[in-house]
């Protein structure tokens, strides 16, 4: 099919495109009252970003984008007191190699580390055997 210029079609892309940035400036202008309203309630802003289906990251970026930076300052103080304590909480690898180990690890070593390991090669030979 080839394209012809015409310029009511033209129009009307960019009607929509229009269209489409009014919509996301309404969209970000209703997420910042609602993040203003839920932090005046006393909600943390973890929740409020898990509520919103985002991330504290996105969620501060987003305030900053909407020119408030006194609520993407208090989002960010959060980010700030959880990377904390995940930090505080991460478990380094045994073999000293650097890594650290994932949350939910329960093989104790990293997974470059279990990857070279007996384990996994012993793994490896009973997923051969096994089919
Ligand atoms: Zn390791």
């Amino acid at each position: 099919m080839t394209y012809e210029y015409t310029p009511g079609r033209q129009a009307a892309r960019q009607r929509a495109a229009a269209a489409n940035a009014a919509a996301s400036e309404q969209r970000l202008r209703d997420r910042v009252e609602d993040v203003e309203f839920l932090l005046e309630a006393g909600e943390s802003p973890d929740h409020i970003a898990r509520r919103l289906g985002l991330t504290l990251e996105s969620l501060e970026r987003s305030m900053h984008r909407a020119g408030r930076r006194d609520l993407a300052h208090a989002v960010h103080v959060q980010t700030d007191v959880r990377r904390a304590y995940e930090e505080a909480k991460r478990r380094p690898c045994p073999t000293g190699c650097g890594n650290y180990l994932g949350r939910k690890n329960t093989s104790g070593l990293c997974t470059s580390c279990f990857n070279k390991s007996r384990a996994y090669k012993a793994s490896d030979a009973q997923r051969a055997w096994a089919s």
